[in-house]
């Protein structure tokens, strides 16, 4: 019998401030790896109730459909568009990055006539623009980044909440990136539809994708005429597993739940506020020593994101080259960019675990070494 070729046994030890995965505590690593039960278990039961109320917490939502969809952040965001969508239905993503681009992708997929509103990449919407764009297209849905990975933008959320609801509209949006490191507010910012991803500030290997409905949105998933365009991410299924029934929908990713659960404990045991804290003092002192070196942000100061912070190479550095030396002698990994900004901006990750000082220090030196 032949040999099994291998070529590698032992993942490398990263330090990873890019746009995600990010660093993972041992602790959540060690969650994975526990005995595995049945997705019936009463062992399992338990720990998918704790793990809906951590949600709701760091959520900060009594939204009572909570839960952790089996699949990345973008099957929560599939989840979110299926579930609220039916063909025909009007809705308008605002685009001002890949990750609203492919909102819209969704969108139009699941069968809904889709506006588009666009920022140039970096920028973000105002309350204004988007009453214009649902008073002439009266939506049914609304979706928007809040914290837009490939531009390093956050959007505010609260007065555009107002004027999306004013026209009679459900608002979705993705927290993809920023759930875990700044203020993501459900309730109240009065917000129907969110999804995240587990691999970004909540330092958890990617894998499962927090959501949560308000009841309007409830409301209007349960008046649907049209069954989800989707089996596996229908929530009027899979929502009897994780609620009361406990009905068999598919086979819940057992040991990805272990570790998502651990990981809210170390959000929650951490504090939130303490962990907005975090994030913002090391990007603070990142963004500080990124201009002693000359480097300049991509995004305005008012709206940039403390845990992905996009920068301009400067003139006559070649972005891969410096990418690959960070790698291969410090172990850092760092993004570069996504769609327009390609070749023009590295996306510096400070997220969960991986914002420390000690990163941000780490980073400075090295990159200080790869530029002279
Ligand atoms: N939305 C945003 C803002 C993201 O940053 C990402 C991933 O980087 C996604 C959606 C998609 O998540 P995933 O790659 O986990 O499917």
């Amino acid at each position: 019998m032949a040999a099994v070729q291998s070529t590698t046994t032992t993942a490398p030890q990263r330090i990873l401030m890019g746009p995600g995965p990010s660093d993972v505590d041992s602790r959540v690593l060690a969650a994975l790896s526990a005995p595995i039960v049945g997705h019936l278990d009463p062992y399992f039961l338990r720990v998918m109730d704790e793990m809906q109320s951590m949600l709701r917490e760091v959520f900060r939502t009594k939204n009572e459909l909570t839960l952790a969809v089996s699949g990345t952040g973008s099957a929560g965001m599939e989840t979110c568009v299926v579930n609220l969508i039916e063909p025909g239905d009007r809705m308008v993503v605002g685009v001002n990055g890949v990750f609203g681009t492919r909102m819209a992708d969704v969108a139009t997929r699941a069968g809904a006539e889709v506006t588009t509103i666009e920022r140039p990449f970096g920028e973000v919407f105002n309350a204004d623009e988007i009453a214009e764009v649902v008073a002439r297209v009266k939506p049914k849905v609304v979706g928007l980044i809040h914290a837009e990975t490939s531009t390093g933008a956050l959007q505010p959320i609260e007065e555009i909440s107002r004027v999306v609801h004013d026209a009679g509209a459900l608002l979705l949006i993705d927290t993809v990136t920023s759930l875990g490191g700044v203020p993501v507010e459900i309730d109240a910012w009065n917000v129907d539809a969110v999804y995240s991803g587990t691999q970004k500030c909540l330092s958890c290997p990617p894998g499962l994708a927090p959501v949560s409905f308000s009841a309007a949105a409830l409301e209007v998933m349960d008046a649907r005429k049209t069954k989800v365009a989707s089996w596996y991410l229908d929530m009027s299924m899979v929502r009897n597993y994780w609620g009361g029934k406990r009905a068999y929908h598919h086979t819940a990713p057992i040991n990805m739940n272990y570790a998502l659960h651990e990981a809210l404990r170390l959000v929650l045991e951490e504090g939130l506020e303490n962990r907005f804290d975090r994030h913002r003092q090391n990007h603070l002192a990142l963004c500080a020593g990124l201009e002693a070196l000359g480097i300049q942000y991509a995004v305005p100061a008012d709206h940039r994101l403390p845990q992905l912070n996009a920068v301009v190479i400067p003139a006559g550095v070649e972005d891969a080259a410096v990418r690959k030396q960070l790698l291969s002698e410090f172990g850092i990994e760092i993004g570069g960019g996504l769609g327009p900004m390609a070749g023009k901006t590295w996306r510096i990750g400070l997220m969960g675990a991986a914002s420390s000082n000690r990163n941000v220090l780490l980073l400075l030196a090295a990159l200080e070494r790869c530029l002279t």
